[in-house]
């Protein structure tokens, strides 16, 4: 199997280059959840990505062992070194357990990957259960001699650290000192970072443990070289995340593990970075209280699979601006795909390109130049939006045959993973009309429309446009009429 060359835009050197394994199994490593809220949908799209990277390895026949982290320890509040841990704050105010929240939280996520058919990883290491060989890693750190204590706790000398900040193009004399806003006291550099985070005098943290710089809990770069070394081995292949990682988090990676392995060799050797999901063209975040979720797209009718369609009509370097008018489009597309695609069923299994080569080879028609088209857009930094029009181009053409058609819904689904195999229209038509609503719902949408009525009275569009947001999140659709408003379910 050659086929075309499998390239990715590597953010270390910021250009598209081969890749080329360099081990018989992959080693893939994403950042991971902090488990102290609800994943919303922009949260979604790291792992959707990582899942068609990996499907796209699978395909050139590259097996991959995938790690993603859970973060149950170490973030502290506004992704700075010193504050209260993400995770006890949320368990103070939940009045929950640190291991309840984390749990929780945990298990939700996973339940809306697998909705979102995103494989599992191999390992999802908790960063609770690595503190021990963090703290071994950050006394390697400190016998080489980049380190220094602060009375907050131990910190990465980044001064020491020669290719500090290539990976976020960072012009060391003039950025060191900018995008942090905290001050901390000792410390050298605005770049330098905590390793170890440690007890304020007074303060006893919930998760805490002791270490050679006193009761503490590790910083957040800490565990992700820790778990990834440890799972994947010193040196892999590639490492994921969302595109504000480039910028601080995996800078901070590589400065550590680099310094700790002292081998002159770069530690990973490609990167990559999904752009964000854009709300009212902001990104969607959990600080600015956007808390919109796949539970909540399912909740008005929509299915999960079309969120993932709508995650991959975009290439996943773009930004990609998320609206109720996109997701109905792309749930009608969805739904479109399934009613062509369910009479060729059952599809073969073409989920290499050696195995749906082989398999259109026998079919005698176009499916064969499909099949190099696909393998083509996967291999050109994972173009989905290409794959996706692929499929419609094929649906459409006259001359395939239905054997053909099989081995090209088949080929390209094991790429984009829309359960084009088996999904059911009733599944995918969940709508709702306001009958299947319990009563009180229906006095809550009630409400919020009177709300809105008022708000519009009152000439206060913030207002009136935050209830019709809440409105969309529901389904509910108003309809303004000279005798008032009137809705219905999306
Ligand atoms: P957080 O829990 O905010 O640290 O985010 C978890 C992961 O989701 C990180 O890899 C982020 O880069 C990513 N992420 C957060 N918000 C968005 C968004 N609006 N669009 C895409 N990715 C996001
Ligand atoms: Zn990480």
């Amino acid at each position: 199997m050659t086929g075309h060359q499998l390239r990715l835009y590597n953010s270390l050197g910021r250009q598209t280059e081969d890749f080329t394994p360099s081990a018989d199994v992959v080693g893939l490593y994403s950042c991971g959840p902090t488990v102290y809220a609800y994943q919303h949908l922009g949260n979604m799209r790291p792992y959707v990505f990582a899942d068609t990277l990996r499907r796209a390895l699978g395909w050139k026949g590259i097996a991959v062992r995938h790690v993603v982290n859970i973060t149950d320890v170490g973030h502290a509040v506004a992704d700075s070194d010193t504050g209260e841990d993400k995770l006890e704050l949320a368990a103070a105010k939940e009045l929950r357990s640190v291991e309840e929240i984390a749990e929780f939280y945990t298990q939700d996520w996973l339940a809306a990957l697998d909705a979102l058919n995103v494989q599992r990883a191999d390992v999802y290491p908790r960063a609770s259960a690595y503190v021990e060989q963090m703290i071994e890693f950050a006394v390697r750190l400190e016998e080489l001699g980049y380190t220094y204590q602060v009375p907050s706790g131990l910190y990465f000398d980044t001064s020491k650290s020669p290719g500090y900040g290539t990976l976020a193009l960072l012009d060391l004399a003039g950025q060191r000192e900018t995008g942090r806003v905290e001050h901390v006291e000792g410390r050298k550099l605005g770049s330098d970072f905590a390793l170890w985070r440690a007890e304020e005098p007074g303060v006893r943290r919930i998760m805490r443990w002791n270490s050679p710089w006193g009761w503490g809990a590790p910083g957040w770069h800490l565990e992700c070289s820790v778990m990834s070394m440890s799972l994947l081995g010193e040196h892999f292949d590639i490492h994921t995340g969302g595109v504000d990682h480039r910028e601080l988090h995996h800078v901070n990676e590589i400065a550590q593990s680099e310094a700790f392995l002292d081998d002159g060799r770069p530690w990973v050797r490609y990167w990559l970075h999904n752009e964000w999901v854009l709300l009212d063209a902001q990104k969607i975040a959990k600080s600015a209280g956007h808390t919109l979720r796949l539970a909540d797209l399912v909740e008005a009718g929509y299915h999960p699979m079309a969120y993932r369609l709508f995650l991959l009509g975009g290439h996943y370097r773009s930004q990609l601006d998320f609206t109720m008018t996109a997701m109905d489009a792309a749930q009608a597309t969805l739904r479109r795909l399934i009613t062509r695609v369910a009479p060729l069923r059952p599809l073969p299994n073409a989920s290499t390109l050696d195995e749906a080569r082989e398999l259109a080879d026998g079919t005698g028609d176009k499916a064969a130049l499909y099949v190099e088209a696909v393998d083509a857009a996967i291999a050109s930094d994972l173009a989905t939006p290409k794959l996706l029009a692929i499929v419609q181009d094929a649906l459409r053409d006259p001359e395939m045959s239905v054997d053909g058609l099989r081995v090209v819904m088949a080929a390209a689904d094991a790429l984009l993973g829309l359960r084009l195999g088996d999904l059911s229209l009733a599944d995918v038509d969940q709508r709702r009309t306001p009958s299947d609503l319990a009563p009180q719902e229906v006095a809550a949408i009630e409400r919020l429309i009177a709300e809105r009525t008022v708000a519009r009275k009152e000439r206060n569009w913030a207002r009136a446009d935050e209830i019709r947001d809440e409105l969309d999140a529901l389904g509910v659709q108003v309809t303004d009429t000279a005798a008032g408003p009137t809705w219905q379910l999306r």
